[in-house]
């Protein structure tokens, strides 16, 4: 038996269903029960999982959410060194800051946060949605003002598509993988490649955003390659994991990186390898050492923030 077949077997016979995101390497969405984007995967952990256990292919905040979803579960993480360093640009005692500075105006933050951070704020979002949860905070707390953080790139693109006053927060907080998207990339690829649909995730800059033929979330980039015959093809403005599952799910359409370089080395530290050494500790000493378990005053909080991002998306 290989890797994978291993893996098969031992997650049926542990009882343990595997969630992965598209930025995860292609070998894990072949495994994986379920692929999926930040919301997707929030959705599936919290209303569709029956095992006890929930194994994530992912980043730390991303197991953390499915913790907070999920208190009766046991998340593992294959490795919890996996963090986000767009979330550490946000912390729940920088948010306590900015709402002395703001007071009664409501706070939103992007899923790519810490728990922590979460149980500060008043609603999470993610790039799908992150339009219409900042409406509809604002016309909860009647203002036309809101804190947006920690991505500057994603508070550009809501302030583009809303009349509100979008309060970026730090100011300063990014993706290293989406921000390193540059005009000059997009200038090679259109050389390259002309007739090609230019497809980018809204935590790419806003001059790359612009350029644009759609910007969208993961699943939204799917989307738009089923519904949008191109014969000669697409360039992909987002993590290469993106590329590789289209490639693999669409064998016969053509894909170009926007840029080779936008590969998450955190999101590629989630191997086979890992992920089977984390299926045989369950049940052993060993599986306290990948079990995520968020303190439950934070997930309490981090809860209510998240619940109402499902329920407003
Ligand atoms: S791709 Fe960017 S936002 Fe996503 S996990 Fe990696 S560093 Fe964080």
């Amino acid at each position: 038996m290989d890797i994978s077949e291993k893996i098969s077997a031992l997650k049926t016979e542990k009882g343990v269903t595997i969630l992965a995101h598209y930025y995860t390497p292609l070998g894990v969405h072949k495994i994986a029960d379920r692929i999926g984007d930040s919301l997707g995967l929030s959705k599936i952990a919290k209303n569709e999982v029956e095992t006890d256990y929930i194994l994530f292919a992912g980043v730390l905040f991303m197991a953390e959410t499915a913790s907070v979803l999920n208190p009766a579960k046991i998340i593992l993480s294959p490795d919890k060194s996996a963090g986000c360093p767009l979330a550490n640009f946000l912390s729940g005692d920088d948010i306590e800051k900015y709402k002395e500075k703001y007071p009664n105006i409501p706070v939103v933050v992007y899923v790519n946060t810490t728990a922590e951070t979460k149980a500060h704020t008043d609603i999470c979002c993610t790039s799908s949605n992150a339009v219409k949860i900042a409406e509809k905070i604002a016309e909860e707390f009647k203002t036309d003002t809101i804190l947006f953080g920690p991505d500057k790139n994603l508070a550009s693109y809501v302030r583009n598509r809303t009349n509100l006053n979008i309060i970026s927060i730090p100011g300063r907080g990014f993706c290293p993988r989406h921000n390193l998207f540059k005009k000059q990339d997009v200038i090679n690829a259109r050389k390259d490649h002309p007739k090609a649909s230019l497809i980018v995730h809204p935590e790419s800059p806003p001059e790359v955003q612009e350029m644009a033929d759609y910007i969208g979330s993961t699943s939204g980039m799917i989307n738009f390659v089923e519904e949008h015959e191109n014969d000669s093809g697409y360039i992909i403005g987002t993590e290469i994991g993106l590329m590789e599952h289209l490639i693999w799910k669409n064998p016969s359409k053509n894909f170009f990186p926007l840029n080779t370089k936008s590969l998450c080395e955190n999101m590629k530290k989630i191997t086979l390898e890992k992920i089977y050494s984390t299926l045989k500790s369950i049940e052993t000493p060993e599986e306290a050492k990948y079990q995520v378990k968020v303190p439950s005053n934070i997930a309490q909080k981090a809860l209510l923030s998240i619940d109402k991002m499902i329920d407003y998306s």
